[in-house]
């Protein structure tokens, strides 16, 4: 990444339009946070639902001050020990942020990326960047700057990373008095949460009954062919089937391509490898539906089985 690069794309937020650049976790869709028509043209591209908040992405805690409403000690808190890094903290927003970058909500969603090219962006372009992953709504999240191309070739710059590291979405953390809720699961677990907060908090897993974040859908993150948890190694696949495993094992079956995101279970490497693995199955003519085996949900496995049952949802069959 040389400067020009990021210059030209600080340029081009600066004029109110959208470079996709990469953090830690995906690829990101930027906008100028302040411009509510930069920002509604993410919207357009990702034919995203108004419904839908951004999160803003920033670069220091000064920028944090500013979009919000007194931010709570716990909040700073947080902010401080886990940034630059993939946690989002909902607050509630000052009356610089935009409604429509909060889709209406008296909340903001911000994160501090652990990624310098994100960081240099932010601070070039000189405004906070309001920026949901660069993808069409509902498809899977692009970890390299291809996927992007492949999803979003109208995108106005793409600044070009390589594979994006932790792989998967951040971890989303409501923020209220004394009230933490997880909306989305991600590397940072609740647990770690509770360890930087000790003692005054109460730690709520439970889903708010009105949907605060799509993360919540049951359905997302989809490829665009079925797609299956495959749980019975020794079952017969249907010709011109793709499967994507997550460690070496005896296997009695006759899929056509095999992609592994790990050798040997390694969550770290499974987050890492789960969206490309899922893109490059899209990508290949000759598989006609793709399995996947499930994950132990514990530590970072309960954020790679979230995208994995939301990604295969919509082709489970119904009880
Ligand atoms: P994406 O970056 O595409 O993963 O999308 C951003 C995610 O952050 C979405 O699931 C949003 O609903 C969530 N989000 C952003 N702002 C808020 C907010 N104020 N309250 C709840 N969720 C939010
Ligand atoms: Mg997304």
């Amino acid at each position: 990444m040389n400067i020009q690069q990021l210059k030209e794309a600080a340029r081009i937020i600066n004029e109110g339009g959208l470079v996709s650049f990469p953090t830690e976790t995906v690829y990101g869709l930027g906008a100028n946070t302040l411009n509510s028509v930069a920002v509604a043209k993410i919207f357009a591209l990702k034919e995203r639902p108004s419904f839908d908040p951004l999160i803003v992405h920033i670069a220091s805690l000064d920028d944090l001050k500013m979009l919000t409403e007194n931010p709570s000690d716990a909040a700073m808190q947080l902010a401080k020990k886990f940034w630059p890094g993939p946690l989002t903290l909902v607050l509630p927003k000052s009356k610089l942020v935009p409604d429509i970058v909060t889709s209406g909500l008296p909340t903001v969603g911000i994160r501090m990326p652990d990624h310098q090219i994100a960081l240099k962006l932010i601070r070039m372009a000189k405004c906070p960047i309001a920026a949901p992953s660069a993808n069409k709504f509902g498809h899977l999240s692009p970890v390299s700057a291809e996927h992007v191309r492949k999803q979003l070739p109208d995108v106005d710059y793409i600044l070009d990373g390589g594979m994006t590291t932790v792989g998967i979405e951040s971890t989303i953390i409501s923020v209220e008095g004394n009230v933490c809720t997880l909306l989305r699961p991600g590397k940072i677990s609740l647990n770690d949460i509770e360890k930087a907060l000790p003692g005054r908090f109460v730690f709520n897993t439970t889903k708010p009954e009105k949907l605060v974040a799509p993360g919540l859908l049951k359905s997302h993150y989809s490829p665009n062919k079925p797609l299956y948890i495959y749980n019975q190694t020794n079952v017969r696949l249907p010709d011109a089937s793709g499967l994507i495993l997550h460690g070496q094992k005896d296997l009695l079956t006759n899929s056509h391509k095999i992609i592994y995101t790990s050798k040997t279970h390694n969550q770290l490497e499974i987050a890492a490898n789960l969206f490309s693995a899922l893109h490059t199955m899209e990508d290949d003519a000759t598989v006609k539906q793709i399995f996947i085996e499930p994950v132990t949900e514990s530590g970072l496995g309960v954020a790679i089985m979230d995208r994995i049952k939301k990604a295969a949802y919509k082709y489970q069959p119904t009880a």
